[in-house]
């Protein structure tokens, strides 16, 4: 009789903790993607032909070591039982997952296998902590970051990664004529992936690649490069491979560290990344205590503040025609690759939120449908910080000037000349206010002005109920 393995973001083979300990129980592997439409990203967001990419790229990997990976369609809660029904499965594993709808998905399939006798094994492959696991003295979730983290670093160190499970010789095929309950199906995945923004290569070995470039060239110099939006590599890259689980937090966790080991010098910046990779799991921890995180403020003030519903500035700030530089480079890079820069992430969020006064959940949606590495939790944390409406928030009062970051961040403008072409021969400094030059552009004036923008964005501030 076959095991089951379950695979939701996690379309890697090594260190992947479901399907390591199913190969080690040396029955045969039924591997299985379970497409369900109510939990899924819908079809057309980046995210979900980025996720399809890379099942296309574990079925490949699969298929080379004589495994078939499947797609299971229909609705988790009877698709997951009667598949294992009707392949008579003595046992199922999967990697946790930690949002509201999938955590109460698996407890109901959980339940029907055991009255079926089928046991479930339900491994940690997502997070660097279980968002359980840490928690002040008096049993309450964090909610500050750096006093999180402090207690993180003081437990043992997340456990080192598992090697790729030995998969040959343990394909599992089930007959052709399995029964299964009407709207439920189960074919094999295609190993041809969907087009993909430029730029962008799916796969493990593509994750590694960018982590091994990034510990040679760029981690020593983290601190200071991850800001600058001219730096092109300053940065890891890899968010959009964490995202579907194409790497794991472990193996980018225990890869930093021998590098640190290997080389002292680098503890500093190390440990400042390895802190980016903590609030990650910070979001995971908030998404898993407060579900509506996407959707509500945090700070319950925040519902009396009066957004402004301006379809046009919306307009402009999605398709990067704001007259701000800075703002509508981040905003283009966005829609031509499915990433952004983090500083320049900031940079948006503010001037949505603050210098347009609009609702921050406008933004989380647009950012949610165009990145490679939407991901629930950390882009709703993130919107909730920048907008200051989060728990350990940036105060509303501190409002990014995007001239100012602009001068600060790109100083000679590559990041704008790179993806706002129409200002590509401007000097170093008109760059970043175009409405000084005196030469003809093709470019937008300021839909805002900044010195008003920001004061309305504080007066409305200070008359919400404290
Ligand atoms: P690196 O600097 O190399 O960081 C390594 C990893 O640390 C990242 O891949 C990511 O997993 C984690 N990380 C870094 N910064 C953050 C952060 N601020 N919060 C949580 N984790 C972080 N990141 C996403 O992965 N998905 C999102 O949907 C997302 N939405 C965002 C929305 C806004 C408004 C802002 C300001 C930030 C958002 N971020 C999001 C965080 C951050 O911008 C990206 O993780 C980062 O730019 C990815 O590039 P990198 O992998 O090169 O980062």
């Amino acid at each position: 009789a076959p095991v089951l393995v379950l695979l939701r973001d996690d379309y890697r083979v090594a260190d992947n903790p479901a399907l390591h300990a199913a190969c080690a129980t040396g029955q045969p592997v039924l591997c299985a993607y379970v497409q369900d439409a109510a939990l899924q990203d819908a079809s057309g967001t980046r995210i979900a032909d980025w996720a399809q990419a890379a099942c296309a790229q574990l079925a490949t990997s699969l298929h080379e070591q004589g495994q078939t990976l499947f797609m299971l369609s229909g609705p988790t809660r009877l698709s997951v039982p009667a598949l294992a029904q009707a392949v008579h499965a003595t046992d199922v594993f999967w990697n946790r997952r930690y949002d509201a709808p999938g955590i109460a998905a698996d407890t109901d399939v959980h339940a029907s296998l055991k009255k079926q006798g089928v046991t479930v094994h339900s491994c940690t492959g997502r997070l660097l902590f279980e968002p359980w696991a840490i928690r002040t003295q008096a049993g309450q979730p964090y909610r500050v970051f750096t006093a999180w983290w402090r207690a993180a670093r003081n437990l043992p160190e997340p456990p080192p990664p598992l090697p790729a499970p030995d998969i040959r010789g343990k394909n599992y095929a089930p007959a052709r004529t399995l029964t299964l309950p009407d709207g439920v199906r189960l074919h094999r995945v295609g190993t041809q992936p969907p087009a993909l923004p430029s730029g962008w290569t799916s796969g493990e070995k593509a994750a590694h690649a960018n982590l091994h470039r990034f510990i040679e060239n760029a981690l020593a110099d983290y601190e200071t490069q991850r800001d600058r939006a001219d730096a092109p590599h300053g940065t890891s890259l890899l968010s959009p491979y964490i995202r579907v689980g194409q790497i794991s937090v472990r193996q980018i966790w225990h890869a930093i560290r021998h590098a640190e080991h290997q080389n002292p010098h680098l503890a500093t910046p190390a440990e400042k990344f390895l802190a980016e990779l903590g609030w990650r799991d910070f979001a995971w921890m908030q998404m898993f205590t407060t579900p509506d995180l996407a959707t509500r403020n945090l700070r319950a003030e925040f519902d009396h503040m009066p957004w402004r519903a301006d379809a046009a500035d919306l307009a402009a700030w999605q398709q990067g025609q704001t007259g701000f530089p800075l703002v509508d480079a981040g905003m283009r890079q966005l829609a031509r690759t499915g990433w952004m820069h983090n500083r320049v992430r900031m940079v948006v969020a503010s001037f949505l939120t603050k210098h347009l006064l609009t609702d921050w959940r406008e933004g989380e949606r647009w950012f949610y449908a165009q990145l490679l590495d939407a991901d629930a939790a950390v882009n709703a944390m993130n919107w909730q910080w920048g907008a200051g409406t989060g728990i350990d928030a940036a105060p509303w009062f501190r409002i990014f000037n995007p001239v100012g970051q602009s001068e600060k961040y790109d100083p000679a403008g590559q990041y704008i000349r790179t993806w706002v072409p129409e200002l590509a021969a401007l000097d170093n400094k008109t760059i970043h206010t175009p409405w000084k030059s005196t030469q003809r552009l093709k470019y937008p004036a300021p839909i805002v002005d900044l010195k008003l923008g920001r004061l309305r964005a504080l007066e409305n501030w200070k008359n919400l109920p404290k």
